[in-house]
């Protein structure tokens, strides 16, 4: 008999999922998603100019290759009718639970199965999946007077669209990758756009182009030449831009390329200087965008820098003054190292995932976590890229909660062993020590103590390797015992 699974979160991760499931003729599923619609990240960012930055011929699952991209970075719409289609094709629609936000599990040891609440009531579930991302909880910043702004404000990942912005005066809070994307969309309407930036960001050219009707004929006709592509993209990831981050040969042809960048695009010394970052590149993410600094350097556009004391009814003052605002856009980012926070995860013994993880959230492989029996994470901790496709490694997870299906099918709840997160604990901080991202930089790779709780820290290839099979000595089985065979137990899913 198949297990029954709970899927949180219907993005990326979760379609992917139950795809691997529906693909295996697992039907006993349910995706919980809270939100309205099926996409996740796609579908809560709606912000003009929103898309992706990593080629969508890549930023996709490799087993649904799509030819029709319009360009190589397409736009929110476009990846977002990826994965409805993709929630269509697979017949995944029927098993899909929508506005219906899971507030707690709890792993009741009587059953061996889970207790998933959801407001309408609690299931029960043999296995539990978390695919709630890294990026769905948007993070304002605490800045005194916010809500007696007079004016309309939101989140970037919570675009009011009934705002028109022409004409009006925008403050933008931030300068990460989003706010990179909106600018200068907002700044071709707005009358004014101030941009308050607190750090600055390394920023590379985004190589884009479209995709016209010939090229996306020769990728449907000719799929081998779309695989080399994608192939080929992944590749260029892997051997240039995270030997970077590494702090390897491309660290500094990677840094060049972002200050010829900022040369090339920015004429005036003075902004230049402002928007030139203190910290090694790749440190925080790199912002991947050509539009941005021509948009700040538009005669209707300021670069604020001088820090925010507060926000009045009329607008943001910094040190400096007031700077008059119609509407204010937080381009803030997400609340990064929570991880499955808000829901109440408890594993057996009683135990709490959030006391668990009070010192910084981790999971054995970024998946698994000791005294929580059946409970697999997608985009768990340390699994987060600053140079390739989170789908790959939402893949590589899918792929390797597959291959534990059989075992807890056959042994009865699996739970990774202490030993062996504590073998992978220390692995991964030594890995850690030679990544850039310990160098002096704030960002939201990192937990309020300092501990890198979100990024990857080695090839993904390595990744891949890892995670290719589940290794039955590492986890303890509530049933029989499993035998050790020296990693020659055959099981197929
Ligand atoms: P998400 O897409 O965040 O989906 C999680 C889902 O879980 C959401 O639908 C949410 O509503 C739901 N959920 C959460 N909690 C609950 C609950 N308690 N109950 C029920 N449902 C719940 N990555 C890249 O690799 N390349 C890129 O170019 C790229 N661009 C990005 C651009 C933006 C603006 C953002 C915000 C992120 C970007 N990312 C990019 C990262 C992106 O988040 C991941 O690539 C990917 O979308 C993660 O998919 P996911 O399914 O794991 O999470």
């Amino acid at each position: 008999m198949s297990p029954t699974v709970a899927i949180i979160g219907a993005g990326f991760g979760g379609l992917c999922m139950a795809i691997r499931l529906e693909r295996a003729g697992i039907r006993s599923y349910t995706i919980f998603e809270k939100g309205p619609g099926v996409g996740g990240t796609w579908r809560d960012n709606t912000y003009p100019g929103a898309g992706c930055d990593i080629p969508s011929h890549l930023y996709s699952f490799s087993f649904e290759r799509y030819s029709s991209w319009s360009r190589r970075y397409p736009g929110q719409p476009e990846i977002l009718g990826y994965l409805e289609m993709c929630a269509n094709k697979y017949g995944l629609r029927p098993r899909i639970r929508l506005n219906t936000e899971v507030t707690a599990a709890t792993f009741d040891e009587s059953l061996s199965r889970w207790r998933v609440r959801t407001p309408s009531g609690e299931e029960l579930f043999d296995v539990v999946v978390s695919a709630v991302g890294q990026l769905n909880r948007p993070r304002l910043p605490d800045i005194p007077g916010m809500s007696a702004f007079a004016g309309a404000s939101f989140h970037s990942a919570r675009w009011d669209h009934s705002q028109d912005l022409t004409g009006r005066r925008v403050a933008v809070i931030g300068s990460g990758s989003s706010a990179a994307q909106l600018i200068p969309r907002v700044a071709e309407v707005a009358e004014r756009v101030d941009v308050f930036q607190r750090t600055p960001n390394w920023v590379i050219p985004k190589p884009d182009a479209v995709f016209g009707e010939t090229a996306r004929k020769v990728f449907r006709r000719l799929p081998f030449l779309q695989r080399g592509y994608r192939e080929w993209t992944y590749r260029y990831a892997e051997t240039a831009l995270y030997p970077a981050l590494a702090g390897r040969w491309s660290a500094g042809l990677l840094r060049k390329r972002a200050l010829d960048h900022l040369r090339g695009q920015v004429r005036d010394p003075e902004l230049r200087a402002r928007l030139t970052p203190g910290y090694p590149v790749g440190c925080r993410r790199i912002v991947i965008d050509s539009d941005f600094y021509p948009a700040l350097t538009r005669p209707n556009v300021d670069l604020v820098t001088e820090p925010i004391v507060r926000i009045t009814p009329a607008g943001v003052e910094t040190t400096a003054g007031l700077h008059g605002a119609d509407v204010i856009v937080y381009a803030t980012g997400f609340q990064t190292t929570g991880f499955l926070a808000p829901i109440e995860v408890t594993g057996r013994g009683g135990r709490r995932l959030s006391e668990e993880w009070k010192e910084g959230a981790e999971a054995y492989l970024g998946i698994a976590v000791p005294y929580f029996p059946n409970l697999f994470l997608l985009y768990g901790p340390n699994t987060n890229l600053g140079h390739n496709s989170i789908v790959f490694m939402l893949e590589c997870q899918a792929g390797y909660i597959m291959g534990c299906l059989p075992y807890l099918a056959r042994r009865g709840p699996m739970e990774v062993r202490p030993e062996a997160m504590e073998a992978w604990r220390r692995s991964l901080e030594r890995a850690m020590d030679t990544m850039v991202w310990g160098a002096g930089c704030t960002s939201w790779y990192k937990n309020a103590s300092g501990r890198v709780t979100n990024n990857w820290p080695a090839p993904t290839t390595v990744y891949r390797r890892i995670t290719r099979a589940p290794r039955p000595t590492a986890f303890r089985f509530a049933g029989r015992p499993v035998r050790d065979s020296g990693g020659g137990l055959s099981v197929t899913s």
